[in-house]
């Protein structure tokens, strides 16, 4: 349905059909010795360079996902259209990137800056399909009255791949409400989708649709996070959500409470200050929601009972965004969320990531994971054994971006730099949550950003440093816009 990107594009398309894998892996590994001939500078450690604005982030996810010895990857790129493209880790070869779909967000009219909320999210189904959800923030005035919530720019979108695991031709189907944002999307074993998204622009509930046909069709969406006015103070209850696949039905959420100041009526005027750690759970047998402790909860959730049922960490005047979670093998949650004064805001303030675990009776805090070095980071982790903690941060060495792992081997109570991934002097990193089922020489995505331009190398990194390719395959049509 979508054009290809470009003849180049298009000469690598039967890449992925499955009859002509081997006759061109073949052919590859054929040229192998003239790759290797070549000088170094025709080879780059990015895989494309027309991510545009902010590409990707932690919150809509998976970005990624590995899947039968391919890696699928996504990003925004020009006029913020989600692109794709996969790695085969056998035969070492990069497919695409091609574009998924085609954002509202890009093409509004008067456009100055980039809306960057519209980041594609990735999800395979049980038939192969790839799924791609995308150019979001809250929908807009032509859309109609948003019923859980208000709204902004751009239209929530999903398409889906022409043919299984197969990434050249898109189709884009209605089926999910144009108000979403921050899509995240979770397959259940026994196949049922769960789209995960905020319906709406800040003021608005966060909800989820439940497809059991392989995202053909989707159920109307159904609120857990209550978006609700104040009545001590000119605001209103909104919030930051993060949600996994947890144990057998379970899927876990963790979020922070964003004080939705009203903008002219207060001194102060709207803000990004978010507050606080929550946690809970959704079994999605039974239908029930559930804190750490297995209380039941009453859905959807209102601030009151969060902060009597779910809290995590009350952060007090410090601000905070949120992060991911997962079970250690003990079944116990572990959570990531950043730290500090006025985070988020323009005057700036440390921005740290910090570990929360539950041990079976309380939450444990860690200290700031790099506090040693950087004022800022951003990041996902895994965890196996309770105390064995590794995170994949993006941070800052003086003036370079540098993205690395950190371990803990005691639970999160001290973490050491243990492995170098990436470095740009310079340069600031972008970096997605942990890619879905992840290869090790893949877990991540991040985006090379500089004032300079708009335009961001992409990179898919893994424990040996990012996967490289040739430079005139990476070197890619960029958005026209001008703005930074
Ligand atoms: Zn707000």
């Amino acid at each position: 349905m979508l054009k290809l990107n470009n003849l180049k594009n298009n000469f690598l398309k039967p890449l992925l059909t499955v009859g002509s894998l081997i006759i061109i892996s073949i052919v590859m590994s054929g040229c192998g010795s003239v790759i290797a001939e070549k000088p170094n500078e025709t080879i780059v450690d990015y895989f494309a360079d027309n991510g545009t604005g902010n590409p990707l982030a932690v919150v809509q996810h998976p970005a990624g996902e590995y899947h039968n010895g391919v890696t699928y990857v996504s990003y925004q790129g020009p006029f913020e259209d989600p692109y794709v493209a996969a790695y085969n880790h056998k035969t070492e070869t990069w497919v695409g990137p091609f574009r998924a779909g085609t954002s509202e967000l890009g093409r509004r009219d008067g456009r100055t800056k980039f809306d960057n909320h519209g980041k594609p999210t990735v999800l395979i189904d049980d038939a192969g399909y790839i799924h791609i959800f995308y150019g979001g923030h809250g929908g807009d005035k032509h859309h109609g009255k948003n019923l859980l919530g208000n709204i902004h720019h751009g239209a929530n979108k999903h398409s889906i791949s022409k043919r299984p695991l197969d990434i050249t031709e898109w189709e884009e189907v209605d089926n999910i409400s144009v108000f979403g944002t921050y899509n995240q999307a979770i397959k259940m074993d026994n196949g049922d989708i769960y789209l995960f998204y905020r319906h709406g622009a800040h003021r608005s509930d966060w909800v989820y649709q439940k497809s059991t046909d392989n995202g053909r069709t989707f159920a109307e969406p159904e609120s857990f996070l209550k978006h609700k006015r104040r009545t001590d103070i000119k605001a209103m209850d909104s919030w930051y959500a993060w949600v996994g696949k947890g144990s057998g039905d379970e899927i876990m959420v963790t979020f922070d409470y964003h004080i939705c100041w009203d903008g002219k009526a207060t001194k102060r005027g709207h803000t990004t200050e978010r507050h606080d750690a929550h946690y809970m759970t959704f079994n999605t047998k039974t239908g029930e929601w559930k804190n750490v402790r297995g209380e039941t909860l009453t859905m959807p959730l209102h601030r009151e009972d969060a902060e009597k049922q779910t809290l995590v960490l009350d952060t007090g005047n410090d601000w905070t965004f949120n992060g991911t979670t997962y079970l250690d093998t003990d079944g116990y949650p572990h959570i990531a969320t950043n730290i500090g004064k006025d985070l988020g805001a323009k005057t700036g303030g440390p921005k740290l990531t910090h570990h929360i675990r539950w041990d079976g009776k309380e939450w444990l805090v860690s200290d700031a994971i790099n506090s040693a070095r950087s004022t800022i980071s951003r990041g996902d982790f895994v965890v196996t054994e309770p105390n064995d903690v590794q995170f994949i941060l993006s941070d800052e060495d003086g003036s370079d971006g540098v993205i690395a792992w950190w371990q803990s081997k005691d639970g999160g109570k001290s973490f050491t730099n243990k492995k170098e991934l990436l470095r740009r002097n310079k340069a600031t990193f972008a970096i997605t949550s942990m890619i879905k089922n992840a290869h090790p020489d893949a877990r991540v995505i991040v985006a090379e950003k500089s004032r300079n331009t708009p335009h961001r190398k992409i990179y898919l990194v893994g424990d040996n440093g990012p996967i490289k390719r040739e430079l005139k395959d990476a070197t890619l049509e960029k958005d026209q816009s001008t703005f930074n």
